[in-house]
Parts: structure tokens; C-alpha cells; sequence
């Protein structure tokens, strides 16, 4: 018996972070959010897609789910194919099922998961890769109606072009996929726009910082505060300004592209010439 509000459901580790809102952490390579209104659920983000989540939803609500994604990226939307309702940002489309995405390439993006020192889950070598539908059109200032809480969506151009954050200035939460992370912002391969527009998006939403408390991220520790923010914001304008320090670093896993990478206070943002602004 313990007091951690943590449960475990099919492998994924899940906690409830706030009020109706459960992070589901899946084996410890991306964090979703389930939220349950009054008359319906938004899942927040489908992760890999490597286990059964529309089943693991259904343990933790009856209401009727659908899918708001903050990305395209594969660790956040690889699992839409299990529900009937996804909304995701057009710019992002693409990426949810990429043209590189082959049956090979499947295999070893999830041998590559399995290796991951964070990796807590089960043997993914026999999974299998399924077609994605067409989503519906994600855009900047859509309401989600749950019944008795609304989420507002934000576009924040950067990490890739149609990266969205969900926000409930009702009950004071932002949920942030990975604009807003604990961890290292990736500006810096063939998905993300600039440093310059991701910065203007970051200020966009600092306008509107007495609308919420809590930011919950795609990534890592969860919920984190809003210093992530302001650091992000005067990382991004050392960056702009031609006054951050990086360090190079070694991102050959994820891109060939070069990574470098400027540190701020609590934020960290990878980045490069290319996508500086
Ligand atoms: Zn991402």
C-alpha cells in the first residue's frame, strides 16, 4: 500500500497528477495525459504505440475518449491508430506515419527503445507496426469542450512547426508535450522550424503565465513550473542575440545534423546554425 496516487496498468506506470488527470507514463520513453470531463476524455498524446492503450484508457474512465496531439513526432503519435478521434496539427501530419517508416525501420526504432537506460519496458521485438488514419485538423485556439473543464489549444512553432500545448485556465494547467520539458529542447534536425519562431511562441504564451501553474511535459519529471519557461525564454534570446555559449554535442542517434547545445538557468535548447532564425 503506499500514498503515491501510482498505479500500474499493462506496464505503463500511471499517476494521478491533478485533479481527473492521469500521466501515463509509458515505460519510460514518453509521458501521455488522460483527462476526464464530465461528458468526455482527452487523451493527451499516444505515445510509441507499444501497448494496448485504448484498453488501459478504458481502466481509467467510461467516458468517450479522443486524441489531442501536442506533436507529430513517433514517441507521441505512433498509438493514434487505436482511436477513432485524433486531432493533430496539419503542419505535423506527415511525421505521424513518416515515409522513412518502413517494417525494418520499426524493428530497430524499438530495439533502439529497448536499449534506453530509461527504458522500463517489455520485449518490443515482436510488435507490430499499424497504418495510420487521417487525423482531423488541429488548430491554433480550439476548444476542447470536456464537460465540465475546457482545453485551449497554442500553437508553439519549434521543436517541430505544428507543436501545440493544451491549456485549462480553469483549473490552471498547461500541458506541454515537448515544448516544455525538464530535459533538453530539440531545435535542431529536419522536424523543428527556428530557435527565432519557437521564442516568439514561448513569449506568446508568457502573455498569458497568470492563466496557469502547473506545466505538465512530454518527457521526464512531471509537473514542472513556469522558470522552465522564462529560462527557455532567455535561453532562446541569448541564442537570437549571438551571446550563448553551446557546447557541441553528440546527437547521432536521433540526426546527422549538428547538435549544440546552450544551457540557461533550468533550460537547455539544442540547436544549430540552420535553425537559429
Ligand atoms: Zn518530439
Amino acid at each position: 500500500m503506499d500514498n503515491l496516487n501510482i498505479r500500474n496498468i499493462n506496464g505503463y506506470t500511471i499517476q494521478l497528477v491533478a485533479d481527473h488527470i492521469y500521466a501515463i507514463d509509458e515505460y519510460g520513453i514518453d509521458i501521455m495525459y488522460l483527462v476526464e470531463g464530465s461528458s468526455r476524455a482527452m487523451l493527451v498524446d499516444t505515445g510509441a504505440g507499444v501497448g494496448p492503450l485504448k484498453e488501459t484508457a478504458a481502466q481509467l474512465t467510461d467516458r468517450p475518449v479522443f486524441v489531442a496531439n501536442t506533436h507529430g513526432h513517433i514517441d507521441h503519435a505512433t498509438g493514434n491508430h487505436e482511436f477513432d478521434e485524433v486531432y493533430l496539427n496539419p503542419e505535423d501530419q506527415w511525421m505521424q506515419e513518416p515515409p522513412y517508416m518502413t517494417e525494418e525501420h520499426w524493428k530497430s526504432f524499438c530495439a533502439k527503445t529497448m536499449q534506453d537506460p530509461f527504458y522500463t519496458g517489455g520485449d518490443l521485438s515482436g510488435k507490430t507496426l499499424h497504418a495510420q488514419k487521417p487525423p482531423k485538423k488541429l488548430t491554433e485556439g480550439m476548444r476542447f469542450d470536456l464537460g465540465d473543464r475546457e482545453f485551449e489549444a497554442i500553437g508553439i512553432s519549434g521543436h517541430t512547426p505544428g507543436s501545440m500545448a493544451f491549456l485549462d485556465s480553469r483549473n490552471r494547467i498547461l500541458i506541454a508535450g515537448d515544448s516544455i520539458v525538464s530535459t533538453p529542447i530539440l531545435i535542431f534536425d529536419a522536424y523543428s522550424t527556428s530557435v527565432r519562431t519557437y521564442c516568439d511562441d514561448l513569449k506568446k504564451l508568457a502573455a498569458r503565465e497568470a492563466e496557469f501553474d502547473l506545466i505538465l511535459p512530454g518527457h521526464f519529471l512531471r509537473p514542472i513550473g513556469k522558470k522552465y519557461l522564462f529560462d527557455l525564454i532567455a535561453c532562446a534570446e541569448d541564442i537570437l542575440a549571438g551571446q550563448a555559449t553551446p557546447k557541441r554535442e553528440d546527437f547521432s542517434h536521433m540526426s546527422s545534423e549538428e547538435a549544440l547545445s546552450y544551457r540557461k538557468g533550468l533550460a537547455t535548447i539544442v540547436y544549430n546554425e540552420k535553425h537559429i532564425g
